[in-house]
């Protein structure tokens, strides 16, 4: 059994030797970031994201206070991992046959059981370590965990959080999954990874919907990566044009900013891309059948948006393309079954002639 005070150092190799590039640790405490999570619920901008609003029994947000949500959680482990490829940007590639798939979406495998994966190697390690430390209770979390991961990120040093709300690090940039222990032991925490972000205001100029309505705050409801994956039904017409090609996610923010520039490519395998997803077929997408959906995407993070928005995002795309081919396409889609995806296509054949 290591006393306590080298157990932090201990787990932050410990996530090295489980292929994490950086860990940190950040202490359980109610940051100023937080206290804003509130109000950016009540102003709407989490859109129809209600997994975000969960409440504990007196009513306030679990996310908002992890001293609230898990009472016994004294520090949390914060572990990140590389999922950058040797491909272009989103900013780099003009082809209208095609649309865009963000980057982090063109995995093997689901990045969810990736990370967990790794996550549990660490936890497993930590238990060994503090074996007759019969207190210890830890909880692994990729994404689903009742607190705002990204503050605690910055709290454990792994990076800032960049005026395009993402975490970013210095050498590796913001290509990064997270991943986190939340534990009963009071760590030794590390120091807050200070904001480089500077005069640059990259992102918010970049972004073609408007979504950073300032810095470091995103609405979601005029976001790509949300329209694109968590917004079920119609999309808003007024905002179908500036989401362009994107059929899942976006990635333009990351893309121009300079940080990304150098970044790294990955060393894990199950982050390099399927075939067909970097720059996928806007038709292939569009005409997609149930069976093929469901081999293409088995055990993919695609599989959140469903086969329906993936083919209204697809004749969104097809609409935004200027490509007249589509046209053809877009007719018949615009008789299909389902009634979304014939609305949105209806739009497509409208936008394209009057392109
Ligand atoms: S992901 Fe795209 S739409 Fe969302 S804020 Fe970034 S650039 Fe804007
Ligand atoms: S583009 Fe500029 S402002 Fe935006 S996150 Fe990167 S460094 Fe920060």
């Amino acid at each position: 059994m290591k006393p306590v005070s080298e157990i932090a150092t201990f787990v932050k190799q410990a996530a090295k030797d489980a292929g994490f590039e950086l860990a940190g640790i950040a202490p359980v405490a109610e940051f100023s970031e937080l206290s804003r999570f509130p109000e950016w619920i009540a102003a709407g901008h989490a859109g129809e994201m209600q997994y975000l609003e969960k409440r504990d029994e007196a009513g306030n947000l679990k996310r908002a206070s992890l001293r609230s949500a898990v009472p016994w959680a004294r520090s949390v482990i914060v572990c990140t991992i590389n999922y950058n490829t040797a491909h272009p940007y989103s900013t780099e590639v003009q082809d209208p046959d095609r649309g865009w798939i963000s980057r982090y979406a063109w995995s093997n495998e689901d990045y969810h059981e990736a990370v967990l994966r790794r996550l549990r190697v660490v936890e497993d390690r930590l238990r060994k370590v503090t074996s007759e430390t019969a207190a210890l209770q830890t909880l692994c979390y990729v994404d689903t965990g009742p607190l705002v991961e990204r503050v605690y990120a910055k709290y454990a040093g792994v990076g800032w959080i960049g005026k395009n709300t993402c975490i970013l690090n210095q050498q590796m940039g913001s290509w990064l999954f997270l991943g986190v222990i939340i534990c009963s032991l009071e760590l030794t925490p590390d120091f807050p990874a200070p904001d480089r972000c500077g005069t640059c205001t990259r992102c918010i100029d970049a972004c073609p919907t408007d979504a950073l309505i300032a810095p470091y705050q995103l609405d979601s409801n005029r976001c790509i990566s949300y329209l694109t994956i968590e917004k079920r039904g119609d999309i808003p017409e007024e905002i179908r044009e500036g989401t362009g090609r994107h059929v899942f996610g976006c990635d333009i923010c990351q893309d121009v900013c300079p940080w990304n520039r150098k970044a790294p490519s990955t060393r894990a395998d199950e982050f390099q891309p399927r075939q067909g997803l970097v720059n996928p077929a806007l038709e292939w997408l569009a005409q997609m059948t149930t069976e093929e959906f469901r081999d293409t995407f088995r055990g993919s993070p695609i599989r959140r948006t469903k086969r329906a928005g993936l083919r209204r995002n697809a004749v969104v795309a097809m609409g935004n393309s200027g490509n007249r081919r589509f046209a053809p396409v877009l007719e018949e889609l615009a008789a299909d079954e389902d009634p979304v995806v014939a609305e949105h296509a209806k739009w497509a054949v409208r936008k394209l002639a009057s392109s």
